[in-house]
């Protein structure tokens, strides 16, 4: 196996112009058959299939830090060549168009095989760095593995990925990125609200980018079927590929691979807690390889905080995707990977990487919440005590997690702290509140407490004010994406203004820093957008 490493020049090229590599497709097992029709696919790792033409592509959005890491030149027009190519109607020479076959653990049951059934990977790129990535169309259309749906995607559902992908980014999140956002200029039908009226609606393509999408589900469905030996060529080209500094696959390389696998996971887990992202639906087959938070659906961030939250209205029963169970599913989901590698590593290795799953994500998670509360670590007697009772106060009157976090940096810690009164010591917190019910003496004096508890933590600390609010700064957001953000976004963009996405974007660059001028983007979700679809919860249908 070799994979070039070549580095490009920095200066950006035009899509069309680049060199385009498929080692996915060179390296691995695919489908014989080639007919694009819907059906089960055996012993193989994808199926080559083209895109599917749409009928007037249109270049909606385009993400110049994307482009930029990937050395490709901004389109100078919304249609043609380069828009073509990202809709999916120009392949280029070199591109080997495929869809992957995977499986995965849906709600907590095995669903069989799953499979890229609306994305397909046009082709590899290595950027001028030298990193190698996947450029990827979701919404592309059919492939063997839609079963009954269409293979393709709304605007709606388009933009929120292709916006979160970079918001996540740039918070520090580990994602999947995204190039581009194109309109089809056809119609796409979706029953929205799962009631039974089905409309047309606008459809978009994302063009998606990431070092691999290989999820767990790839190997659970080669496990499933007793495909060991692709199981086996699939992971040692995982290996190789994207982790060759744990060395040559063998019994120990793999066994590091998943500990690395699983380390990598708690970490992300561990950043989706600190800023409050939901993901909605954490199934095995979106759960990245490389530890990238993917397949952006029905995600989205707590406002007032809540353990039990969920934005997935499919999951609004079960609640098993909720804020407070990541860390446990996330967990759970390794161990459906963990049994779909038995065939190539010892149970007690297995065993040892879910055990550093579980050591990761309590330490990255414990050091965050420092980070997040302007402390060294959490170590003190009392700690856990402070912080439990602090979020439980936070869940008695509905208070945005947020602004909590960032605004908690205002709250005085020298002298004026041990002479303010209740109202006087939370006042500082007042924009996080969704209720004035927040100043009634009961909660006020709850909540009094524990930011008193909190101050004389911070002094035994020590570490002067200005550093402190720096250090809280960098790990509490003033911008995330909130859900009613994205949908204003959407409404400007389907009456053709993508200006609002475009300052969205803009801010969520740099979602720490203060930006006056933008405070209007990092305000408590409005009452108006508390109930409107797509504003606060949303359904799976995109
Ligand atoms: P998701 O819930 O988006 O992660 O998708 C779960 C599975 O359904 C994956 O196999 C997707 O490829 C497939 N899927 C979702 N929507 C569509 C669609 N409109 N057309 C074809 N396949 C789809
Ligand atoms: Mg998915």
């Amino acid at each position: 196996m070799s994979l070039s490493k070549a580095r490009r020049s920095a200066e950006p090229v035009a899509l069309c112009d680049l060199g385009f590599e498929a080692s996915f497709v060179r390296e691995l097992p695919g489908d014989p058959l080639l007919h694009n029709v819907s059906r089960a696919v055996r012993d193989a790792c994808y199926t080559r299939v083209n895109p599917t033409p749409v009928a007037s592509p249109r270049l909606l959005g385009w993400a110049d830090a994307v482009g930029e890491m990937l050395g490709i030149a901004r389109p100078d027009s919304a249609t043609g060549p380069a828009s073509e190519v990202l809709a999916g109607n120009r392949v280029l020479p070199g591109m080997a168009p495929y869809a992957a076959r995977y499986g995965g653990h849906q709600f907590g049951v095995w669903a069989g095989q799953l499979g890229d059934g609306r994305a397909i990977t046009l082709a590899e790129i290595v950027a001028p760095d030298g990193a190698r990535y996947d450029l990827q169309l979701k919404g592309a259309g059919r492939t063997p593995y839609a079963r009954t749906a269409d293979g393709r995607a709304v605007l709606r559902s388009s933009v929120r990925e292709f916006m979160c992908s970079e918001a996540m980014y740039h918070l520090g999140v580990p994602t999947t990125r995204a190039l581009s956002l194109v309109g089809t200029g056809e119609t796409v039908i979706r029953d929205m609200f799962y009631d039974g009226n089905p409309e047309p609606e606008p459809g978009a393509i994302v063009c998606r980018v990431a070092p691999s999408f290989v999820r767990f589900g790839n190997f659970e469905i080669l496990a499933a079927h007793d495909e060991l030996d692709t199981l086996k060529r699939l992971a040692d080209y995982v290996i190789v590929t994207h982790f060759p500094e744990l060395g040559a696959p063998s019994p120990a390389t793999y066994a590091r691979w998943f500990e690395e696998i699983c380390r990598r996971t708690a970490l992300m887990v561990a950043e989706w807690t600190r800023v409050g992202f939901v993901h909605g639906v954490m199934n095995t087959d979106n759960m990245s390889v490389l530890g990238l938070t993917i397949d952006y659906g029905p995600y989205g961030w707590l406002e007032g905080f809540d353990p039990m939250w969920t934005p997935n209205t499919t999951d609004a029963q079960g609640r098993r995707y909720r804020y407070g169970a990541q860390p446990q599913i996330a967990q759970w989901n390794l161990a459906r990977f963990a049994g779909a590698l038995l065939p190539l590593i010892e149970k007690a290795a297995l065993e040892e990487g879910l055990a550093v799953y579980r050591d990761t994500f309590e330490r990255e998670s414990s050091r965050m919440t420092a980070e997040k509360l302007g402390l060294a670590a959490l170590d003190r007697n009392g700690d856990e005590q402070l912080l439990g009772d602090m979020f439980e106060v936070l869940q008695r009157v509905e208070t945005d997690m947020t602004l909590f976090f960032r605004l908690l940096a205002a709250v005085p810690v020298d002298g004026a702290a041990d002479t303010a009164d209740d109202t006087a010591l939370i006042e500082p917190l007042r924009r996080a509140f969704y209720t004035e019910e927040a100043f009634e003496p009961a909660h006020s004096a709850s909540l009094a407490d524990c930011l008193r508890r909190y101050v004389a933590r911070v002094r035994q600390d020590g570490s002067p004010a200005s550093e402190r609010i720096a250090r809280m700064n960098r790990a509490n957001p003033k911008y995330v994406l909130r859900n009613y953000l994205a949908q204003l976004a959407i409404d400007a963009l389907a009456a053709g203004d993508a200006s609002v996405m475009e300052r969205l974007m803009m801010v969520l660059q740099r979602p720490y820093d203060e930006q006056p001028g933008h405070d209007d983007l990092a305000e408590r979700r409005p009452e108006w957008a508390r109930n409107r679809p797509g504003c606060s919860a949303l359904s799976c249908s995109s």
